[in-house]
């Protein structure tokens, strides 16, 4: 491949099936909660096309999935606008892409705030579904799913079964509006005990704790919801009215006290050595932590940053997620029918 000369008919057309190969991917994934291949799999296609667009940006159509937050949204569900867009995360694969990308945040964080040291903010990457929680005046209203980022799909009355999720903030400073996002889950060892279950009752086990657990919230019966083990680590926010943190680490302990679930794994360190060490550190133990994780975030810390570093139109430019390499399972689970 070159970038000198134009695309030929074949590689448009190599283009294209790739591009239409993530996408039914992804639309078995986000929306029949069945994947048809494994995270890998999918994460290499995905990265061609990525190279492929980065040679040829001529190819490149608005639709095309690079641009996009990957989801659509049923018709089983009510369309929700969510205030604020949600993004998806900037995957790195390699201790070296996290190097560079690293580089890339501290070169910026130069021009932008001179002599201003990045604090990270290092979490575990869940592996399980993005929801999006509205309170106003300390009280939920309304629960959704990502979907394409803009839109998401109504699972309030789903939500208002899982215990962890507060319907009412407790405490003092709760902003009038605040949109709240996190990961629900099925811990590890609720899940064995899930598809022990199934099993006895003569049904197919899911395939792995996420499917579980987004085929348990994307159910039009809340009282089979209601069943499953899910539980919600919160990792962000959109909207926000009347907010006096001034960091995401702030704004956690701002949740953790109002009575949101917040991860108890995450870390705001102060170098790229220490973020090194957390990811050896839980990519050794990482069967040892209550829920299942793909990787590692990291986030710079400061909101003025944040702000300042800026999103792509899928990406926040602020924060990275690095990649654990594939483990054997994930090829495994693949003749494993996915029940929802
Ligand atoms: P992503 O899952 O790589 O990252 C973005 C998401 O990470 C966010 O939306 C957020 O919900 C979640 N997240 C978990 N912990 C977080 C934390 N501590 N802080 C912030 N965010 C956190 O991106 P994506 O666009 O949702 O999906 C892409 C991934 O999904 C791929 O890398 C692939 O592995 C998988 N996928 C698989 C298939 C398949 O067919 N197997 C298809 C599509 C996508």
């Amino acid at each position: 491949l070159s970038t000198e000369t134009p695309p030929s008919g074949d590689l448009r057309e190599e283009y294209q099936s790739l591009a239409d190969q993530v996408r039914k991917y992804r639309f078995a994934y986000y929306n029949e909660d069945a994947p048809l291949v494994s995270d890998a799999e999918f994460d290499e296609l995905y990265r061609r096309l990525e190279e492929l667009e980065a040679l040829h940006p001529e190819l490149v159509t608005n639709d095309s999935p690079t641009q996009e937050v990957g989801g659509e949204i049923s018709a089983a569900f009510t369309p929700v606008e969510h205030l604020q867009r949600m993004y998806s995360l900037e995957d790195v694969f390699s201790l070296d892409e996290l190097d560079a990308w690293v580089r890339r945040a501290e070169a910026s964080v130069a021009n932008i705030a001179p002599g201003e040291k990045i604090k990270w903010l290092t979490e575990l990457k869940i592996d399980g579904l993005a929801v999006n929680l509205l309170y106003r005046n300390g009280e939920l209203v309304r629960a959704a799913t990502r979907g394409d980022g803009t839109t998401g799909e109504d699972i309030t009355h789903n939500v208002l079964t899982i215990k962890s999720i507060p319907r009412s903030l407790k405490g003092t400073d709760i902003p009038a509006e605040m949109e709240i996002r996190g990961e629900v889950f099925i811990p590890s060892k609720e899940f064995a005990h899930l598809n022990e279950t199934m099993v006895e009752a003569g049904k197919a086990p899911f395939a792995n704790p996420r499917n579980a657990a987004a085929g348990s919230l994307r159910q039009k019966d809340p009282e089979v919801t209601a069943q499953r083990p899910l539980s919600m680590y919160v990792h962000g926010i959109g909207a926000r009215e009347g907010l006096s943190a001034t960091s995401q680490s702030e704004t956690y302990e701002l949740l953790k006290a109002w009575g949101l679930p917040t991860s108890p794994y995450y870390k705001v360190l102060d170098s790229y050595e220490q973020v090194l060490d957390f990811i050896a550190v839980n990519g050794e133990h990482r069967h040892d932590l209550s829920h299942e994780i793909d990787g590692i975030v990291v986030k710079v810390d400061d909101f003025g940053l944040q702000r300042a570093l800026g999103h792509t139109s899928r990406v926040p430019r602020w924060s990275v997620a690095y990649k654990y390499p594939p483990e054997e399972v994930n090829t495994k689970l693949l003749d494993i029918r996915v029940n929802v």
